[in-house]
This record gives C-alpha cells, sequence and structure tokens, in this order.
C-alpha cells in the first residue's frame, strides 16, 4: 500500500515526497487517513455541511453581461470564490483540513503563512472548531502584515515570528514542519496551497475541486454546454487547480493559468525540488530559488504545485504571463464596469481574460475564476495609483 500511496503523489516526474525519514513517517499516516476519510459518507456529509453554512456554497458563476459587451468577444462568466466567507477560495481548503483533523483527533493546528491570508483562513476555521492554533509567519513577514498578525490574534491563534533565514515564507514553512515532526501526536500542519509533498498537493486539490463541481453544473444549466475556457491566476496553483479539476478530462475546455511576469514559474521554470517536491521553479544563477517580487502577495511564490507542472509539460494547460499595469487596470475595470473589486491576485486572471477575449468570437465562453475579493487590496492599490 505504501507503495502505491508514493505512485499517487506523482503526477508525471512531478511530486512525490522529498523529506528526512521522521516526516515521511508522518505524511504516510497523513495520506493513509486522508484516503481513508476522503470517501467516508459521514465525512463528506459533515464538509459539505460547513461549506453550506460556514463558507456560504455554493456561490454564484456569475454572467458578467457589461464586462462581455466592454471587451466585444464571449460571454464572460466569473466564479464568485469573493463571495465566501473570508472573502477568498482559501477557507474550502482550511474547513475540508481541520475536518480531517479533527477525525485524526488532532487537538491542535499549525500553519505557515506568508502574506497572512492562509494563516486567517486557518485562525478563522480553528476558532469556529475550538483548535489550538499556531501559525509560523517570517519575522519579515510580520512587520509588513501587522493587520494580519492582529487578525489572526483576534481570531484567538498565536502567532509565531520566524527569525531563521530571511524571516521570509520558506522559514515558515521550515518551522512549521519541524514543529510537525516534533508533536505529529496530536498536531495537524495544515498547509495552503496545492504544493508541498504528497499527500499536501493531492489533498489540497480534493477540497478545491468544488469550484469546479459546481461551476460546471452551473454553465451547464444556464447555458447547456462547456465552456471554451477556465481561467484561473496561479500562486501554489490551489484556486487554479480547483477550478480547473472538472474540466481536465473535457479536452475542449481550455485551462489557462495565469502567473506575474515577475514570478513566472510556469513559463520559465525548470525541473526541481524545493519544499519536499519537485515542480517548475524558477532558479537564480547560482540553481537557489530566485526571489520572487509580485504585487499581489498570494502569487509571490517561486514554485508551483506538481499537477500545474505535469498539465504544463503535457500541453493539457496553458500557462501564461500578465504585467502590473495590466492588472492594475483589470481590477478598475471589473470594479467600475460590474461593481466588484477582485483580489489583485484574482485581477491577474481578468487582465489575461481580456487579452483571450479578444482572440475568441461572442458565441464563446469564458469561466474566469474570481479566487477573491480586493477588499484587503484597496489601500495597496490606492498607495501605487496616486
Ligand atoms: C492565496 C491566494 C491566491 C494564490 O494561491 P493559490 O494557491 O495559487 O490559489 C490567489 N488568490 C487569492 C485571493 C488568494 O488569497
Amino acid at each position: 500500500m505504501d507503495q502505491q500511496l508514493q505512485q499517487e503523489g506523482y503526477f508525471g516526474e512531478f511530486g512525490g515526497s522529498f523529506v528526512p525519514p521522521e516526516l515521511q513517517e508522518v505524511l504516510n499516516y497523513l495520506s493513509e487517513q486522508f484516503y481513508k476519510f476522503r470517501d467516508d459518507p459521514e465525512f463528506k456529509e459533515e464538509l459539505r455541511y460547513y461549506l453550506r453554512e460556514y463558507v456560504g456554497r455554493e456561490n454564484p458563476l456569475t454572467y458578467v453581461e457589461r464586462l462581455s459587451k466592454a471587451w466585444g468577444g464571449p460571454k464572460i462568466y466569473l466564479k464568485r470564490e469573493d463571495l465566501n466567507h473570508t472573502g477568498a477560495h482559501k477557507i474550502n481548503n482550511a474547513i475540508g483540513q481541520i475536518l480531517l483533523a479533527k477525525r485524526m483527533g488532532a487537538k491542535r493546528i499549525i500553519a505557515e503563512t506568508g502574506a497572512g491570508q492562509h494563516g486567517v483562513a486557518t485562525a478563522t476555521a480553528c476558532a469556529m472548531f475550538n483548535m489550538d492554533c499556531v501559525i509560523y509567519m517570517g519575522a519579515e513577514d510580520t512587520r509588513r502584515q501587522a493587520l494580519n498578525v492582529f487578525r489572526m490574534e483576534l481570531l484567538g491563534a498565536t502567532v509565531v515570528p520566524v527569525h531563521n533565514g530571511q524571516g521570509r515564507l520558506k522559514d515558515a514553512v521550515d518551522a512549521a514542519l519541524d514543529d510537525l515532526v516534533r508533536n505529529y501526536k496530536n498536531t495537524f500542519y495544515l498547509l495552503g496551497s496545492a504544493v508541498g509533498p504528497h499527500p499536501f498537493p493531492t489533498m489540497v486539490k480534493h477540497f478545491q475541486a468544488i469550484i469546479s463541481e459546481e461551476s460546471k453544473l452551473q454553465i451547464m444549466e444556464k447555458e447547456g454546454r462547456l465552456p471554451d475556457a477556465v481561467v484561473a491566476c496561479a500562486g501554489g496553483g490551489s484556486n487554479a487547480i480547483g477550478a480547473f479539476a472538472h474540466y481536465i478530462d473535457e479536452p475542449t475546455v481550455r485551462l489557462i493559468g495565469v502567473e506575474p511576469d515577475q514570478a513566472p514559474s510556469l513559463t520559465q521554470g525548470v525541473p526541481s525540488i524545493i519544499h519536499g517536491f519537485k515542480c517548475l521553479v524558477l532558479l537564480d544563477e547560482e540553481g537557489q530559488p530566485k526571489k520572487t517580487y509580485s504585487i499581489a502577495a498570494g502569487l509571490d511564490y517561486p514554485g508551483i504545485g506538481p499537477e500545474h507542472s505535469h498539465l504544463k509539460v503535457t500541453g493539457r494547460a496553458e500557462y501564461a504571463t500578465v504585467t502590473n499595469e495590466e492588472v492594475l487596470e483589470a481590477f478598475q475595470e471589473l470594479s467600475r464596469t460590474e461593481g466588484i473589486i477582485p483580489a489583485l491576485e484574482s485581477a491577474h486572471a481578468v487582465a489575461y481574460a481580456k487579452k483571450l477575449a479578444s482572440t475568441m468570437s461572442q458565441d464563446q465562453i469564458i469561466i474566469v475564476n474570481l479566487s477573491g475579493r480586493g477588499d484587503k487590496d484597496v489601500e495597496q492599490v490606492y498607495q501605487m495609483l496616486k
């Protein structure tokens, strides 16, 4: 069985698990428990209950008529992850993993966070399920994101600043993994994106696949057919893999992931191992993961989920980049045209959809995954535009 689980952690040459033996044992146990509960009817029912009553699912698939007309091409639909409780898709995964943690008897949840969005989603879910919550965050990041630190503390979490290394996300991940190895008996590591060693990418996809499960039914109901393209932004790749999941076996649907042109892991990365798994990684001249910079904190990651790496090299999905200027324009255009302020991350998908729309005809359909709302970004955009 171990052999088989190990195999399931691969997407072509990507994925797998490259970690010390003590951590591997913990991950093997986690895989086993995940596969056991994933298909358990009671677990599924409980997950559905919380997604409905707490997250607010299903969320709409909104036809944005004015934007479609303004772009002059295909019909544009937005999948409204921005309307979830806490304002983004991250809560889908946080609730799923915390329910698994409960089944596994964990009393304590740990997580890493960069800009703080995953930390906030985790702290929220922990508050609701009355779990102890420890969030590791690079010391440098705690200074830059003081308000998110306060948010997590309000929600009852303990935020631990990590001073090792550069005091950034990578160092927070290392600290969380360290904690897990020491405390695995009562602790669950709630990872925030479709990255990391097996089983995390498979597990995060499973909990985010609700996005395309819903959108597929919704588009069939509204249009009686599948979309021609699904567009999503890609940081670690969790909202994108969730938005793609139920279309991967539908060859007529183009799948397009969008990255910042300053962190183009999929467009320019090479196969390499980071954070315990193999994926396409942006490397610098010394062969180290490159320091990326994005105006959208959630997209600021030099790697990408292993399944996206595989979808890219096999050609099933396409990956594109947009510039900061295009993102800022899309941010404003969607706000002005439809009264929907997107997260800066999601504005990457909107910006690319605009370019794509100009190559398509009016009888075609694009679904854009609106991964989150932009309230968190309004002040930053104000500063940038000033
Ligand atoms: C975190 C975040 C992202 C990027 O993460 P993925 O794992 O690539 O989805 C995108 N959009 C929003 C709103 C986010 O909060």
